[in-house]
């Protein structure tokens, strides 16, 4: 009998264990190379000869915030908060600008709450964003995820916005989905911008498609007249130290959030990917949406501008 019960309480024992591994620690980690994924070398080539035509600036206007545990962001980090950010960058030219992200309302900043200390919304900012976002030239997205398009699917003058949408054809096929009703024509009849490829948008801003996190994720370059680059990577990691420690979020945020799931192994990739462009390139800004410390501290070093301009 005594045999018997310890016999199972082992099972017991080895099913908890491969059970916490798998969901909290399991094929999380970046492989050893990722071989001519993001050349930055091709990017740069796309940028004008006249650092006069770059864009001045780089903002970004937080609508919201959030804490979630260090380990939902990067598969091991028990040991840390991950203060999550929402918001969107406006990048400007002398007389023109342009927007990316369209972050979350006060309905979806409640319904995605984690921590009541630690949640806030700004609702004049959300009012802000909307209104920038009909003065820009264009409005791109780093993916067709709930916090990054609400103010597209969900903005009171579709019509005047839809014109400015520069978005690839996964994106806007997802934007129904976070509509209130049905999505208004003006943007649900959009014809893609991005063709799938790299691509200059606009003096000094290339998009590079990197489908994983969803099927139309995809990184912008940037590089301003003061000679800084930048790329904003969206959610291909939520924090910048799963870049650093080329390990992504665990199977159990997988499972929880994410519908339809990430393409694990590209994600993984883009990770390795986007390590050694790091080490190669150390002053490059590589700015994952949500990691507020990080954006915080390029705030302080002058590379970020807090707050849109009129
Ligand atoms: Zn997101
Ligand atoms: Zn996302």
């Amino acid at each position: 009998m005594l045999r018997t019960i310890l016999i199972a309480a082992a099972a017991l024992g080895i099913a908890v264990f491969g059970g916490f591994w798998w969901l909290f620690l399991a094929d999380s980690k970046a492989p050893e190379a990722a071989p001519g994924l993001f050349a930055i070398g091709d990017w740069r080539s796309r940028l004008p000869d006249d650092p006069s035509a770059l864009p001045t600036e780089i903002r970004v206007l937080e609508i919201g915030r959030d804490k979630a545990p260090g380990f939902a962001a990067r598969a091991g980090g028990f040991d840390s908060d991950w203060n999550t950010t929402y918001n969107a960058v406006q990048i400007v030219w002398p007389g023109r600008t342009m927007i990316v992200d369209g972050a979350i309302d006060a309905a979806t900043a409640e319904g995605m709450k984690q921590s009541e200390a630690d949640w806030s919304f700004d609702a004049a900012a959300y009012d802000t964003l909307l209104a920038a976002m009909l003065k820009a030239e264009q409005v791109v997205i780093t993916h067709e995820h709930l916090d990054h398009v609400i103010a597209l699917a969900r903005h009171p003058d579709p019509a005047a916005l839809g014109p400015r949408l520069t978005l690839n054809a996964p994106q806007i096929g997802a934007l129904p989905l976070f509509a209130i009703g049905a999505l208004d024509p003006a943007i649900a009849s959009l014809a893609p911008r991005l063709d799938g490829d790299v691509q200059s948008i606009a003096p000094g801003v290339v998009i590079i498609p990197a489908a994983g996190h969803t099927p139309g994720s995809q990184l912008v370059f940037i590089r301003t007249q003061d000679g800084r680059e930048t790329l904003l990577i969206g959610d291909v990691a939520w924090s910048l130290d799963a870049v650093e420690t080329l390990t992504t979020r665990p199977v159990l945020t997988q499972y929880m959030i994410f519908d339809p799931d990430e393409d694990r192994a590209s994600v993984k990739a883009q990770l390795r990917a986007l390590h050694d462009l790091m080490a190669a390139n150390p002053d490059l800004a590589v700015i994952p949406a949500h990691d507020g410390d990080h954006i915080r501290a390029l705030i302080e070093e002058g590379r970020l501008i807090e707050g849109f301009r009129d």
